[in-house]
């Protein structure tokens, strides 16, 4: 049985998120936008885009509960770019909504204006060789919370770019936007754990 990946589908990439899932082996991947299409799946996924949009179109249309559910019930939710600074508790300098599920501190557009997006290598916990890594004005997550079971799982230049509290992941950067597939894969293996 293949697992059901939701993929988020309000605004910004989330088709090339359902693409690059549809990828690997045993994956069903599928946008959703409604609360019974969020309950049918294994997993969920929060695209990159717009951070405020994101937020304000959640909130709209009433899906942070069945999302805060999916979470409660152990199921992976992984944001990338602005779906990490949803998930995040804090965010500097911003009262915009957001689910506040993950115990770290964002910084929105953190490695400046002029640097509109970059490309670097990363060495990933738990991952051998390292990860081709795409940012696009890019949030870092400034602090996490250790006492609460945050795990970083890699850094560019110091600042946390990937990191895990239990059955969440947060990237700043964009994995869908390359070939290669292991963090795909390594949110995918959450699913089982
Ligand atoms: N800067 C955007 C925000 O704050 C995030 C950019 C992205 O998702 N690529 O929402």
């Amino acid at each position: 049985m293949s697992k059901i990946v939701g993929v988020l589908a309000l605004q910004g990439d989330f088709k090339e998120h359902i693409e690059a899932l549809n990828e690997v082996e045993g994956v069903e991947a599928r946008p959703v936008k409604t609360k019974e299409q969020i309950a049918q799946c294994d997993a969920l996924v929060i695209p990159g885009g717009e951070s405020t949009t994101i937020g304000k179109l959640m909130e709209r249309f009433g899906l942070d509960e069945p999302i805060r559910e999916m979470a409660a019930q152990g199921k992976p939710i992984w944001g990338t770019c602005a779906g990490m600074i949803v998930l995040a508790k804090e965010i500097v300098e911003s009262d915009q909504w957001r689910l506040g599920l993950m115990d770290i501190t964002v910084e929105r557009n953190a490695f400046g204006r002029q640097v509109d997006s970059f490309e670097t290598d990363l060495d990933v916990k738990g991952i051998d060789e390292p990860v081709h890594a795409i940012f696009i004005r890019a949030p870092y997550v400034r602090e996490v919370c250790e006492e609460c079971g945050v795990d970083v799982l890699a850094t560019f230049e110091d600042k946390i770019v990937l990191c895990r509290q239990g059955n969440l992941l947060a990237s700043a950067f964009h994995p869908e936007l390359t070939d290669d597939r292991r963090i795909q894969e390594y949110f995918l293996s959450m699913i089982e754990e």
